[in-house]
């Protein structure tokens, strides 16, 4: 690189070597060269860019005799050109003009170049901007790392600050990075465990030291232990992420709230696979149109989503702290006046986490000042009011502290304020008349002048008798004089007091003493009253970092009572239930329905069937058969649904539940190809069966769908039987298990705790009438070619399909079927594993045996001794 660059700037001008230069440093980013009102791109970077924006390419000068390919987009738009281009995948370097050409010329005369800098890197882990950010979802940032085998992760979101460390075994690393849905992940260079699509950086930035150190520097604390215990794979990580931070601000830190330690213990544990066949915060199609949170998420405000957002990414696992939740939602629940009163009061307040983290990270505007004065007195009112009631729930009780607390910010920020201030601060006018009598006197200055301006007009009007003359201004001249040119020669005359400016077509410009004064007057006033404005923001900035933690707490406690008035709302709307969360190993669940499916269906008008689930320790595994598109899929979907939201501390879709609490969720549902990782549809399902059955706990609760339905018939109903023999015999969890292979019911003559359910499906008239309902019993029979009727295969297939499956079922009746040698087979894996461990230790023995040294009598003593130990199993 540095050869090429060498070779490119050797006979190029002085703005080209810049450039290049800056372009090497921008390393793979797009590089954004800032030339006066523009970005422009030039090179590769143009040719690349100007495809993802659809803008036009076209050419500026010449490198090394070749035009040079450019594109640019102006400086004032830049923030939604940037959003595309993030979209896109791209990172961008901002070099700014770090001086203006005015100070170019006094330092190196007037061919010298403006000096440039890259200010900041634009990268989609690490952005501040209202316009680049999606108000109901957290954009996190990660970085993860392995110290001695162990694995450390840190996220942050630097929208907000929020920051949070985690361990975690390496094989549970993909899970973990599942949960937070990073938009950029850092890792050291040549990390084996890297997964695709990583940022590199070098490995020492990864130093738990060094991790520990910046963060006590950055909290201004002599030890973490305030904050919680992190171990050094969590210290390493944060090295890591903040050493990212440092590069990508060039050494400006964004928004860092103090780091919480997270347990996966505390978390429901689901990993990749569950996470996407639930489709919890978007749906397989990708987006959030479809999927949970989508059909749940009726929060108010921005933070209220995204808080939600992490309650469904990580459910709770300690009982007490669901109830707590559960208890805020039922009293926001049951009192309708108040909920609502309590949202629109909401609904009315800015995202306060996200005006700070810009303030903070030195992105902010004055409007950004104005919604932490609206938020944060928006907040001590809410709290206020739910202050005069009595008996708060616990929760509610913990959080009110947070709402107030910030009096004097705020009258601060409401007395130096205008009511809306504007998005930029170039333009001043943002301090509120009456705050500094110093500003409050250099506008009524300049608002004098203005004003003599005015009367100036009327007055040369008068002298000169040109009715048409106006006195205008424009940036280049300020205050001027123009009259129509047929009108000029007045002005024009030597002892006229005007003197004359320009000459444009049909009209001409002047100058005279007292408008100079007046328009002086103005400048002057205007240049101090914009430092006066300066300085103040200044000031209000700093305040509002000296609170930052503070105003962090109280935009977490908006969010957490959105998140429940939301719960609540939702549940009202669709009439779900508190579901009591217990320690015992159940899942009794009455009337319990699909959020999604049911909305879908309500669209069209048709009602969704209400089902019941009841596993318990005598009875932990269903399975279930029945048609095609009976139902199956979306029961057990929709149990493995209530848990997550009942451990999420909301109200669940079901006339009532009662739910032990789970450890682990496995949802292994359909067969997914993941070609794109080279896995083919079989090879998916079967790693993470693998996975479940080296999981799943006997807390856990897991819905299998159809497994092995994406090999041969005979291979397909082994490994299903052989699945479910071990959930039901060594996972021992609970478990619904959905099937089309009927010769998996023969599993309930010797697996006690399992038992046949089916949905019901009727044929009408030759039509398939699905009931969707869910009923006790091995299903009759199978309706495949009934459902493929009804999608429509041409009636010549299905007539043949049906000669095929008469004469298979024929075959079938007279070998004793499919599944005829199954009564034969060792039924559990642990009884067959006790048989292979006793032939291993009989080989050992016989293989260790001395024929030739032993003695006849030896010999008839080892006879019997074997036959001793082969009678132990007879
Ligand atoms: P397959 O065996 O083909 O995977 P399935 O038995 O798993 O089918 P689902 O995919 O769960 O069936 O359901 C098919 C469709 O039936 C759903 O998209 C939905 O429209 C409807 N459906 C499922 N359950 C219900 C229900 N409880 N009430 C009403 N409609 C339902």
């Amino acid at each position: 690189m540095a050869l090429t660059l060498t070779r490119m700037t050797s006979g190029a001008t002085p703005m080209m070597a810049q450039y290049l230069a800056l372009r090497e440093e921008a390393g793979d980013c797009l590089l954004f060269y800032r030339m006066g009102d523009f970005f422009e791109l030039f090179f590769e970077d143009a040719k690349r860019a100007s495809q993802i924006l659809d803008i036009a390419l076209t050419t500026r000068g010449e490198h090394q005799g070749a035009p040079i390919p450019m594109c640019g987009v102006p400086v004032h738009s830049a923030e939604s050109y940037l959003a595309r281009l993030i979209k896109a995948g791209c990172r961008v370097a901002i070099a700014e003009q770090t001086e203006t050409p005015a100070q170019a010329k006094k330092r190196g005369g007037s061919k010298a170049l403006v000096a440039r800098d890259i200010v900041r890197f634009v990268t989609a882990g690490t952005l501040t901007e209202e316009a680049l950010l999606e108000p109901r979802r957290a954009n996190v940032l990660a970085a993860a790392c392995e110290v001695r085998g162990t694995v450390g992760i840190a996220a942050c979101d630097i929208s907000t600050g929020r920051m949070e460390l985690e361990e975690c075994a390496a094989e549970r690393l993909g899970a973990a990075l599942a949960r937070l849905g990073a938009s950029e992940l850092v890792v050291p260079e040549g990390w084996e465990l890297a997964p695709d699509e990583t940022i590199a950086r070098s490995g020492h930035e990864f130093s738990s030291e060094g991790g520990e150190e910046r963060l006590k520097a950055i909290h201004g604390v002599a030890t973490l232990d305030g904050f919680g215990s992190f171990t050094r794979p969590m210290l390493a990580a944060a090295g890591g992420l903040i050493a990212y931070l440092d590069h990508v601000g060039r050494g400006a830190l964004p928004l860092l709230l103090p780091p919480e330690a997270r347990s996966g213990e505390a978390a429901l544990a689901m990993d990749e696979a569950t996470r996407a066949s639930l489709e919890i915060l978007e749906s397989s199609q990708g987006g959030r149109k479809g999927s949970l949170i989508d059909a749940v998420d009726r929060c108010v405000t921005g933070a209220g989503a995204r808080q939600l957002a992490d309650d469904l990414s990580a459910p709770l696992t300690d009982r007490n702290a669901i109830a707590e939740r559960l208890e805020l939602v039922e009293w926001l629940h049951d009192d309708a006046l108040l909920r609502e009163d309590l949202r629109s009061a909401l609904r009315a307040l800015p995202d306060v986490g996200r005006a700070l983290g810009r303030v903070v990270a030195g992105r902010g505007s004055p409007r950004d000042l104005g919604q932490l004065r609206d938020g944060l007195s928006g907040a001590r009112e809410i709290g206020a009011r739910l202050g005069e009631r009595d008996a708060l729930p616990g929760l509610l009780e913990r959080l009110l502290p947070d709402l107030g607390g910030h009096g004097e910010l705020v009258d601060h920020f409401a007395r130096a304020l205008v009511a809306s201030p504007p998005t930029e601060r170039g333009q001043g006018g943002y301090i509120a008349e009456g705050y500094d009598a110093a500003l409050d006197e250099l506008r009524v200055t300049s608002g004098n002048a203005r004003r003599a301006i005015a009367a100036l007009e009327a007055k040369y009007r008068d002298e000169t008798g040109v009715a048409a003359l106006k006195i205008k201004h424009n940036n280049v001249l300020g205050y001027f004089i123009e009259v129509p040119s047929r009108h000029a020669d007045k002005l024009m005359e030597a002892d006229s007091g005007f003197s004359h400016r320009q000459t444009m077509a049909g009209a001409m410009r002047f100058n005279a003493l007292a408008l100079h004064e007046e328009a002086s007057r103005i400048t002057e006033a205007g240049a101090h009253a914009f430092a006066a404005e300066e300085a103040h923001f200044e000031e209000l900035v700093a305040g509002a970092v000296a609170s930052r933690h503070q105003i962090a707490k109280t935009a977490a406690a908006l969010a957490r009572i959105d998140v429940a008035a939301g719960q609540a709302e939702r549940a009202a709307e669709g009439g779900w239930t508190r579901p009591e969360v217990v320690d015992a190993t159940c899942l009794e669940i009455e009337g319990g329905r699909h959020p999604v499916v049911e909305a879908a269906l309500a669209v069209q008008g048709e009602r969704f069937v209400a089902n019941d689930c009841r596993l318990g320790t005598h009875d932990r595994l269903w399975l279930i058969g029945g048609p095609n598109m009976g139902g199956k899929s979306t029961f057990l979907r929709q149990n493995a649904l209530i848990v997550l939201l009942a451990q999420a501390g909301g109200f669940v879709p079901a006339a009532a539940a009662r739910i032990g609490k789970v450890d682990r969720l496995f949802s292994r549902v359909g067969a997914s190809d993941n070609l794109a990782r080279g896995r083919s549809t079989f090879m998916v399902e079967m790693v993470e069966t693998a996975a479940i059955l080296a999981q799943a706990t006997d807390r856990s609760f897991v819905i299998l769908d159809e497994v092995g339905r994406g090999t041969s018939t005979y291979d397909g109903l082994a490994l299903a039987w052989a699945v479910a023999e071990a959930v039901h015999e060594t996972n021992r969890c609970r478990c619904l298990f959905a099937t089309h292979y009927h010769e998996l019911a023969r599993l309930a003559e010797t697996c006690e705790a399992l038992s046949l359910h089916h949905v019901r499906a009727r044929e009408w008239k030759g039509d398939l009438v699905l009931l969707h309902e869910l009923a006790d019993g091995p299903a009759d029979r199978s309706y495949g070619l009934a459902v493929a009727r009804l999608a429509g295969v041409p009636p010549k297939v299905i007539s043949r399909a049906k000669s095929v499956l008469e004469k298979l079922e024929k075959g079938r009746a007279e070998t004793g079927g499919l599944a005829a040698g199954l009564g034969e087979l060792p039924l559990f894996a642990a009884a067959q594993d006790h048989r292979e461990e006793q032939c291993d230790t009989l080989r050992d023995k016989l293989r260790d045996m001395d024929v030739d040294a032993m003695s006849p009598r030896d010999a008839l003593e080892v006879l019997y001794d074997l036959k001793r130990e082969a009678g132990t199993e007879t």
